[in-house]
């Protein structure tokens, strides 16, 4: 059924009304989540089947019978597997309701529908009993419940409640236990993820002060998860060798904590600043602590290949579970073979971490919480992106040029600073922002830097469009997460059309947005359907989210490309040229592109890349590429923007005549921007 449901339209940032499916919100969480890659973790899947034939064969040796829990069955698999090792009696639980009306689809196609009962139900809600879901309790829990914390997904109420109701007492657990990793580190290109800098000039003159709040800010207590093994090796040294934090025995033998803090003496292994934490986890499998999985970046994982040329590519690939970088509350200066204290904190669902040494000592070890308000509105990207100094220097050096003592400057953008570094030499500056937060970000930084020209205004009247000189937009909007969303320049510019003086001084001049077929390393994974699963057919699962990804329109999504390796396979293509200083109310582009160009050798295709190219003045902004790509080679991404991508439901091999098209129309009255990037079939 379809229904009315509200939507923000991220280029007008107005609420609109759109016609929706009422199931909106769970497809598109099955189209976005990470099932699929999950599914196609092949470590993941033959160590949980080696580790459950293990407890399987255990119970029968000693003349029991196999009754086995699996808590989160999703698709069935771990059943399924279960069920192919020979187990006597299989409950399944699921507490999202599509996917467990999946399963029974999928155990009916696979045969093995008789011999799991599926029960839609939370494990917390399951009961045991002649009545109950289960007759008896399980001598056998299989279950993955976690995430890249490990704990986030709520695996220790998981846990702890099925040993108190759901379990026999000499139970064998699949996974047995788990290891906390982690690793201090010095890393100034995550550090700028993390707070933000003062502005500097070109000389490393402050131009603007980041207030002294923000400084000191615990930071944001959200986890950053990150494809760590894509850091740049030079880009970050370890102070730390990893350390082995927190111990989980799933097996039920000892208590599990909610909550705990453990302190732990280390010496340094590297003079440096000690600023965060990498953090990852490894799963025993078995009892014997024999099949060991292991989410280390590649170089603390134990299967690198440290001879290869790319040792980061030698480990398997998965994106369910990546690392997790958590930044300490205070940089500290350490010196090598000093002696200092790693704090490690857990409660029910996440992590922290604090750092001492004989002069930093905490009266507390609580969680971060943010108290200047950046860590609560601004993503972690945007705030690399506002510390990226090298687009700053360009985006400073045109609005430097373009003012003077008289100037009256509009900002369309409240999430920038730029025009903050530059007010104390202009007459006046006119910011537009509504939401409360982001204007008691802007009135901190204004009293820190003693700024008394600026004003913070919810919307530009045509007073002050009269008035106004010179228009600057830092094409980058904390509320964008596509690249187009950026458009909301081009929205209201055009907006303001009439109302401006005809010779207003607008920047940037204008933007290209560019595409190219690409072929992905691994990320195509996290979206091609499965077929088959471990020799388990998988059609349902398939088009469940096939159904999904149409309904939800998930056609094209943004991720930070520098995370996920990929090749040029084609020219980049410029698919459509706004230009700023000239708009028009609607713009439509299509057009076809050959792949290969005087070159017939054939290539994997798997997906699109889209980007956009900001021009200021005489200088391009990619938020894309940082060099031109060549077809055939790797591709080198802008670290501080995400980019879009299409993800091919299945991969072509192409060569010589092979096509791809491209359409976008684009209408500023209303703030609308469709893409379509595909073959030509
Ligand atoms: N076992 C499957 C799916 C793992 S994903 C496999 O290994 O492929 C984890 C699933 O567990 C999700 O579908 C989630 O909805 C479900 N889940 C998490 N905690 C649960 C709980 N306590 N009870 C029931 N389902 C749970
Ligand atoms: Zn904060």
């Amino acid at each position: 059924m379809q229904v009315f449901t509200q939507k923000r339209n991220p280029i007008t940032g107005s609420t609109e009304w759109d016609v929706q499916h009422e199931d909106y919100d769970y497809h598109r969480e099955i189209a976005r989540s990470a099932f699929a890659d999950m599914l196609h973790d092949t470590e993941r899947n033959q160590k949980y089947y080696r580790a459950l034939k293990l407890a399987i064969d255990k119970q029968h040796s000693e003349g029991k019978k196999a009754n086995v829990l699996d808590i989160g069955t999703g698709t069935g698999l771990l059943s399924i597997m279960a069920a192919q090792c020979g187990a006597d009696s299989i409950v399944a639980c699921e507490a999202f309701k599509p996917m467990a009306e999946c399963c029974l689809k999928i155990l009916e196609q696979n045969g093995v529908a008789d011999k799991i009962i599926v029960i839609p139900k939370r494990s917390t809600d399951l009961t045991v009993g002649e009545d109950g879901d289960m007759k008896q309790r399980a001598n056998i829990l299989v279950t993955e419940v976690f995430d890249t914390e490990l704990i986030g997904e709520g695996a220790l109420s998981t846990f702890s409640h099925a040993h108190k109701h759901l379990l026999e007492q000499d139970c064998i657990v699949v996974p047995d236990s788990a290891v906390i990793y982690a690793q201090v580190v010095e890393c100034s290109t995550l550090q700028k993820w993390n707070k933000l800098n003062d502005v500097v000039d070109d000389y490393s003159q402050v131009m603007l002060r980041t207030p002294q709040k923000m400084k000191d800010c615990a930071g944001s207590a959200a986890v950053h998860d990150i494809q760590l093994s894509q850091l740049p090796r030079t880009d970050f040294k370890e102070v730390s060798e990893p350390i082995p934090v927190f111990y989980y025995d799933w097996s039920g033998k000892t208590p599990i904590d909610m909550k705990r803090t453990v302190k732990q003496k280390f010496s340094i292994t590297n003079t440096g600043h000690a600023q965060m934490v990498f953090m990852w986890w490894d799963l025993n499998m078995d009892t014997e602590g024999k099949i060991v999985l292991s989410c280390a970046p590649w170089w603390c994982h134990p299967d690198t290949n440290f001879s290869s040329e790319r040792p980061q590519d030698t480990i398997p690939w998965r994106d369910h579970w990546m690392q997790a970088v958590y930044y300490l509350p205070i940089e500290i200066q350490v010196e090598k073979d000093a002696e200092v204290s790693l704090v490690s904190c857990q409660d029910e669902y996440s992590l922290w971490f604090y750092l001492e040494d004989e002069n930093t000592k905490y009266k507390h070890h609580k969680r971060p919480i943010c108290e200047c308000g950046v860590h609560m509105t601004l993503s972690r990207t945007h705030v690399s992106y506002l510390n990226d100094t090298g687009r700053n220097s360009k985006l400073l050096r045109q609005l430097k040029n373009d003012v003077s003592s008289d100037t009256t400057l509009l900002s369309l953008n409240g999430s920038d600073l730029l025009v903050l570094a530059v007010a104390k030499s202009i007459k006046k500056v006119y910011v537009i922002e509504n939401m409360s937060i982001n204007i008691g970000i802007l009135t901190d930084y204004i009293k820190e830097n003693d700024l008394e020209n600026v004003e913070i205004i919810p919307e530009a009247t045509d007073a002050i469009l009269n008035e106004v000189t010179n228009v600057f937009c830092n094409p980058n909007f904390s509320s964008a997460i596509l690249p187009w969303e950026n458009l909301k320049v081009a929205y209201l510019l055009y907006s303001y059309k009439e109302k401006l003086n005809a010779n207003v001084s607008i920047i940037p001049d204008g933007c290209e947005f560019w595409g190219m077929p690409v072929e992905f390393q691994d990320l195509h994974k996290i979206r091609i359907p499965l077929n088959e699963c471990e020799g388990i057919k998988m059609a349902s699962f398939d088009s469940l989210v096939e159904r999904s990804r149409t309904i939800s329109d998930c056609e094209l999504e943004a991720q930070p490309m520098w995370e996920y390796p990929c090749w040029s396979r084609g020219e980049p293509r410029r698919l459509l040229d706004v230009d700023l200083r000239a708009l028009q109310p609607t713009a439509v582009a299509d057009g076809v592109f050959s792949i290969v160009d005087n070159n017939d050798s054939s290539h994997t295709i798997n997906g699109f890349a889209v980007w956009v190219v900001w021009r200021v003045g005489g200088a391009n902004l990619s938020a894309g590429p940082l060099t031109p790509p060549t077809v055939g080679q790797r591709v080198t991404w802008d670290m501080h923007t995400r980019q879009a991508v299409k993800i091919l439901q299945s991969s072509r091999e192409v060569s010589g005549s092979a096509q791809w098209r491209y359409q976008i129309a684009c209408d500023l009255r209303q703030g609308q921007f469709d893409i379509a990037i595909d073959w030509v079939q």
